[in-house]
């Protein structure tokens, strides 16, 4: 590197599928070339089927990236076929509620057939990425298993001895797609957690960010998760990176997907403010700069919640509104860009 040559930005990000999977698209072109984005990916969605080991938010981070996914779904391959689940429904074989495409499923054998072989999840990822080419670094949260599952009433009505309905963990995949998210969640367990040590390069990512940001993902169920590994939320805290979030809640409404029947579940109100409370600042206001118990140094809300930012720079947080939806791709970029303008004022600030 020569003396003109400034080193490169880097930006971790902590993202779930969906809506992680969108914003970095608009981060990567907001970052340009000489960013080095790593992308700490939720595991805890991952889950066996039909003996293949299916990682939901990896592969949408993934095939969104290298231009694999299926833009209408938001999940899977663009082109696919279902052949495979309509000869497997034919035996009869559950799960039926879980669709697996036939392009999915060469990813899926890839994966198994790695681990199986005796690789972590971050060399099995590390090798599918370099089919597609995502452009960031994408590592798992974890190379351990720790799955999310959710406590809900028995969806067959059973009931204990007092008549009460009984309570049952079930996978987070089965109460999400099989479910829809109706069952009531009681509570979200992330199995294995206690266990689960952080994936190679993760606290790295995280310590020698120049920013850290928390995309529109779901706060419970995708940043939740991989916040419950222990030893990020350390790192978070212990990183002279600003830490930026972005509201996944617009004007009191999840956008996409079924966030707030996991935000009920919490007793967080669906709401941009509400959301930011949850996390927390990281700094108090007084002593100025001292340090507080929560994970963020500023906030973005939607331009239709610009009424939370008192109440959010009240807690010690940086808020601005900007318009949040991403719709296509420029206003994805516009939304990363404020993302690293605050960034840039809270480090400037500070
Ligand atoms: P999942 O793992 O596929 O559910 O995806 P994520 O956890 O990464 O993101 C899902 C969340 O993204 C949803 O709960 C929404 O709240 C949020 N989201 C989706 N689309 C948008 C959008 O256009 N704007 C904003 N602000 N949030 C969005
Ligand atoms: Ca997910």
């Amino acid at each position: 590197m020569s003396a003109a040559e400034s080193p490169p930005h880097r930006i971790t990000v902590l993202a779930g599928g969906i809506g992680g999977a969108r914003f970095l698209r608009g981060l990567l072109i907001a970052a340009g070339p000489d960013s080095e984005i790593t992308v700490v990916g939720n595991t805890g969605d991952d889950i066996w089927i039909h003996g293949l080991r299916v990682c939901p938010d990896l592969d949408t981070v993934m095939y969104t990236l290298g231009g694999g996914i299926s833009e209408a779904r938001g999940w899977g391959r663009e082109d696919e076929t279902f052949t495979v689940k309509d000869e497997l429904a034919r035996y009869d074989l559950e799960p039926s509620w879980f669709g697996l495409g036939d392009r999915d499923i060469a990813t899926h054998l890839v994966r198994t057939q790695m681990l199986n072989g005796g690789y972590p999840l971050s060399a099995v990822t590390e090798a599918l990425c370099a089919r597609w080419q995502p452009g960031v670094r994408l590592l798992p949260m974890s190379d351990d298993r720790a799955e999310t599952h959710v406590v809900i009433d028995d969806p067959d009505g059973a009931r204990d001895t007092t008549g009460d309905p009984l309570r049952r963990a079930i996978h987070f995949q089965e109460w999400w797609v099989r479910y829809r998210a109706e069952p009531c969640a009681h509570d979200f367990v992330l199995v294995g957690a206690p266990d689960a040590r952080p994936g190679p390069g993760v606290i790295d990512a995280i310590e020698q960010a120049d920013v850290v940001l928390l995309p529109p993902s779901n706060p419970v169920v995708s940043i939740g998760t991989i916040l419950q590994v222990p030893g990020i939320v350390d790192a978070l805290r212990r990183t002279s990176a600003p830490v930026v979030g972005i509201s996944p809640i617009i004007g009191g409404r999840p956008v996409r997907g079924m966030a707030d029947a996991c935000l009920a579940a919490i007793g967080v109100a669906v709401d941009a403010g509400a959301v930011a409370r949850h996390y927390g600042a990281r700094r108090a206001l007084i002593p100025a700069g001292a340090p507080a118990d929560g994970l963020l140094d500023g906030w973005l809300v939607d331009t239709s919640d610009a009424d939370a930012i008192s109440a959010v720079q009240a807690l010690g947080i940086a808020c601005h509104a900007v318009p949040l939806w991403m719709s296509d791709l420029d206003t994805t970029v516009t939304i990363a860009q404020a993302a690293l303008d605050v960034a840039d004022d809270v480090r400037q600030g500070s």
